[in-house]
Parts: structure tokens; C-alpha cells; sequence
């Protein structure tokens, strides 16, 4: 029997992307000024990672490879589900994707919904807000037919999907065999003022899109609190065609204004954290 070693197609791939916990263990073996700490380790270096992996075994010609991840901490899920899932993904496409059997721009999403290579569709933070609204009162009282409410709201079906689907994705809402029902959260924003709406909505955005959160990383990151527009664009681009990315970012700019968890200026088209 060989021994588990790289050299045999087995690999313990060790991962500290941050130390950052928001908890406090009495055991814990970190300090709380570590703890504290928001650094992240680049999904590029990750990738990079991977692809070494990868290219050594190529070159030693290695079929039969076992990869198993180990993930450190801080909490492992502390930055956030949606950062952890994007790392965990890009870990998956990076280590089971061939090279040569991947077209130049077109990255496979392994769990479609959970990472920043998700086509958004064209919805407004109004269309979301007056579906929840609709569907929470009478007479649905949270639960609704999808015709029947997109014959009562002016809706066509096929423009009123779309924004259900969205719901569904934020869990505000759950769709299944043409019906729609909303959440405990979603029948909260209904009742909410817009204060609390929109603090709930960031919570949600950031917590269940994965751009959202990336977006908003990446300009916390920069010393400047400013990332352009190509910076998004052409990342989205390795994953779905240009026109996709562009109503992905513009759907994304759209909710991210809404919640105001980030700002951007049309006209110099930049990102930042400039009041959200
Ligand atoms: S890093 Fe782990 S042990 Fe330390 S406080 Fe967080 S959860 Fe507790």
C-alpha cells in the first residue's frame, strides 16, 4: 500500500484564510487582537495554491488525486457564508476542473446561487419591496399563486418570476410548484419601516449574494474604499458572457444602493464607500 504523500496524488491542503472570530472561547489559543482582525487571505493566492497543486501532478503525469482541506481559523465562518462558499468554490472549480477542458472565459459555477458567478436578473429594490408587500397582505397573507398575483399587480408572469426568484435567493421568500410564500424575515419586511427594511436588506444582500459581500470586501480592503467598475466586469466575465456581467453588476449596484452598503458614481464609474 503507497503512503499517503503528494508525491502519490494525496494532499492535506491547509487553509488559514483569516483569523478573524467574532466569539471569545476561554480556550481559545488566539489573542482578541487577533481574533479582531478582518485580514483575509486573497482568493487569488487560493486559486494560485491550487493551480501549483494541480500543475505538479500534471507534470508527474498523477490521475488518482484525494485533496482534503483543512480550514482554520478564526471561526471558519466568521467573514461571512458568502466568502466562505465563494473560497470554497473556487477551491472545487480550481481542483476539478482540467485546464484544457475549459473554455477561456467560461468558469464553471459548481453550486449555481452561492457564488459571485451568479447572473443576477434586471429586478429593483421597488419591484422587490412591492412583491413582499403584496404577497404579506390581504388577502394572501403571505402565501400567493404566482398568476393570480401577477394578474393582481399588472404583472406579466414572466416579468414577475424573475423578481420571486430574487426573493427566493435573499430568503425573504420561497417558490415552489407556482406558489410563493414568504419567510418569517420576509413578512418582517413588509411590517417594517423603511429604516429597518433597508438594515434588513443589507443583512440579507450581504449574507446570501455572494457579489454583494465580495463587493463590499474588496472596497473595505482598499485603503481608498474605491474599486472601478472593470474591476467586477471583467471577474463576472470569466464565469458568464459580457451582457450577462452588465446586468449583473447593474442589478447589483441597484439593490447595493438600496441597502446602502456601497455607493457608485455613474458617471466615473467607481464603487466606493463614499455615503452609501
Ligand atoms: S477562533 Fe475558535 S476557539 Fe477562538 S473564539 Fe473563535 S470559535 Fe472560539
Amino acid at each position: 500500500m503507497q503512503p499517503d504523500t503528494i508525491e502519490n496524488g494525496y494532499f492535506v491542503f491547509t487553509l488559514m484564510p483569516s483569523l478573524y472570530c467574532h466569539l471569545n472561547c476561554p480556550h481559545c489559543y488566539l489573542s482578541v487582537a487577533e481574533r479582531r482582525d478582518r485580514t483575509m487571505l486573497s482568493p487569488g493566492l487560493i486559486e494560485e495554491a491550487c493551480r501549483k497543486i494541480d500543475a505538479y501532478w500534471n507534470g508527474r503525469g498523477i490521475e488518482k488525486r484525494t485533496v482534503v482541506c483543512y480550514w482554520y481559523g478564526g471561526e471558519p465562518t466568521s467573514m461571512g457564508i458568502p466568502a466562505f462558499r465563494d473560497l470554497v468554490e473556487r477551491i472545487y472549480v480550481e481542483m476539478t476542473t482540467r485546464s484544457a477542458s475549459v473554455p477561456a472565459g467560461r468558469r464553471t459555477e459548481y453550486f449555481p446561487g452561492t457564488g459571485i458567478g451568479t447572473i443576477l436578473p434586471h429586478v429593483s429594490s421597488n419591484s422587490l419591496s412591492g412583491l413582499l408587500e403584496a404577497v404579506a397582505a390581504a388577502p394572501y397573507n403571505g402565501e400567493a399563486d404566482l398568476p393570480v398575483i401577477a394578474s393582481s399587480l399588472h404583472m406579466e408572469i414572466d416579468e414577475l418570476f424573475p423578481v420571486a426568484e430574487t426573493l427566493q435567493m435573499l430568503r425573504f421568500a420561497e417558490v415552489a410548484g407556482g406558489d410563493i410564500r414568504l419567510t418569517t424575515e420576509g413578512r418582517q419586511f413588509a411590517d417594517f419601516d423603511t429604516d429597518r427594511r433597508k438594515h434588513l436588506f443589507a443583512r440579507h444582500l450581504l449574507t446570501y449574494v455572494a457579489l454583494a459581500a465580495h463587493i463590499r470586501r474588496v472596497l473595505d480592503e482598499r485603503p481608498v474604499h474605491q474599486a472601478p467598475w472593470s474591476r467586477f466586469a471583467d471577474e463576472l466575465e470569466d464565469y458568464m458572457p459580457p451582457a450577462a456581467a452588465v446586468q449583473t453588476l447593474r442589478t447589483i449596484i441597484a439593490l447595493g444602493r438600496y441597502a446602502e452598503i456601497f455607493s457608485y458614481d455613474d458617471e466615473k464609474q467607481v464603487f466606493s464607500l463614499d455615503n452609501p
